[in-house]
């Protein structure tokens, strides 16, 4: 069921965008467009070029800026105005991507479109075929069933819509978790299903959103369920909780040992960038890319670390900061937690040789000290002063 390639397929720039404060202008849609070339995405979303003028542009250029043979997709709703605005923006990149988008869900069709089944099948072998007659045989045309996630109800009908969407001229379906309201494998499971029932008539991608923080998850599971395409953004960015989230979806698959095309030494410093171009800060405890997430403080982690540390696989590390792209180390700090192991260890990263009678009552000090002042951690700074006043005493 697993793909040779699984292609990561970014919309931080369509997805992510359409969700800030204040949405990107051309200059910086073009930075985050150089980051993503040299994060080698599988393919980028652009944009949504009917929505207003500034995207058209963006669009436009950034599929003229595009590297050869890499997918520029430009998102469109179902209808013809719309898909040949897209098309007048997208078709300059060396591979373009047509990218419609319809509901599928039984409550959308009932509640937001109001109208009947029939006529949903119909809108959509009409936008399609409209897209291909347009595009040419050659351009993908991806379709996505939006509420996808949602459509337990009417789950055989949205087989229907997918085969005619495959029929008018689709050659990849995009199934979207558009919000995330039941458990992963329920997910899953209708990708699954929907896999087995197109079989190779076209790829199969997923786009999920993360409103119960479960979007990584659910993308990494649906790879070995028939998935061949994830959607991912920067970040995270996207609407409300965002999008799946690139780094932890990419490191994960490379973790269980899939191959993918990412430069994953371009994580880090695209993340701080991202971060200050939007002014959304990385959480300390962030997967990936947080600030404290290569810190280790409690006395029996600290021995793990400490005997560990010139290993590949590290007692408590998944992968090291350099693979990522960090310039910061494992690290080790003192609080009330932590055990004598860890004093030596920081002592001896500095190149300072306490004796092991005197690491006893350097520890003491250290946590005297801590206690006094509301359990603060002791930097490493103040344990070299500590250990350099206590060697010169001997
Ligand atoms: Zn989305």
């Amino acid at each position: 069921m697993k793909p040779n390639q699984i292609k990561i397929q970014d919309v931080t720039l369509r997805d992510g965008n359409q969700a800030l404060r204040k949405p990107w202008t051309l200059e910086e849609k073009i930075e985050v467009f150089d980051l993503l070339v040299e994060l080698n995405v599988d393919g980028i979303e652009v944009g949504f070029p009917s929505s207003n003028e500034t995207e058209f542009v963006a669009s436009k250029t950034l599929a003229k800026r595009a590297p050869v043979g890499k997918p520029i997709a430009g998102l469109s709703r179902a209808n013809e105005t719309e898909i040949a605005k897209t098309w007048d923006a997208i078709q300059y990149a060396n591979k373009p991507r047509m990218h419609i988008v319809f509901p599928v869900s039984d409550f959308s069709i009932r509640n937001v479109l109001k109208i009947s089944e029939k006529e949903v099948i119909q809108k959509i072998q009409k936008s399609v075929s409209f897209a291909r007659s347009i595009v040419g045989p050659e351009v993908e045309i991806q379709f996505s069933g939006e509420h996808f996630g949602d459509a337990i109800e009417n789950f055989a009908f949205t087989k229907d819509a997918f085969l005619s969407a495959i029929e008018a001229g689709a050659n990849i379906i995009n199934l979207p978790n558009t919000v995330e309201r039941y458990r992963p494998m329920v997910f899953v499971n209708m990708v699954k299903e929907i896999s087995e029932f197109i079989g190779n008539k076209a790829k199969v991608s997923v786009h999920t959103h993360n409103d119960l923080g479960m979007a990584t998850a659910t993308s990494v599971e649906c790879v070995y369920v028939g998935a061949e395409q994830i959607e991912v953004a920067l970040n995270g960015l996207g609407e409300r909780a965002g999008n799946t989230n690139l780094y932890e979806t990419c490191i994960a698959l490379h973790q269980n040992g899939e191959t993918l095309g990412i430069n994953f030494q371009r994580i880090y410093p695209t993340a701080k960038r991202i971060a200050e171009m939007t002014g959304i800060p990385i959480g300390e405890k962030t997967p990936i890319i947080g600030e404290d997430i290569f810190s280790h403080r409690s006395g029996i982690h600290q021995d793990g670390v400490a005997k560990t540390i010139k290993q590949s696989k590290g007692a408590y590390r998944t992968f090291s900061p350099e693979f990522v792209g960090r310039k910061d180390a494992e690290t080790i700090s003192f609080t009330n937690q932590s055990g004598h192991r860890a004093i030596q260890f920081l002592l001896e990263n500095r190149g300072i040789f306490v004796p092991q009678t005197k690491v006893h009552q350097l520890f003491e000090t250290a946590k005297s000290i801590s206690s006094k002042e509301n359990n603060r951690e002791i930097t490493e700074a103040e344990l070299v002063e500590l250990a350099t006043g206590l060697v010169a005493s001997l």
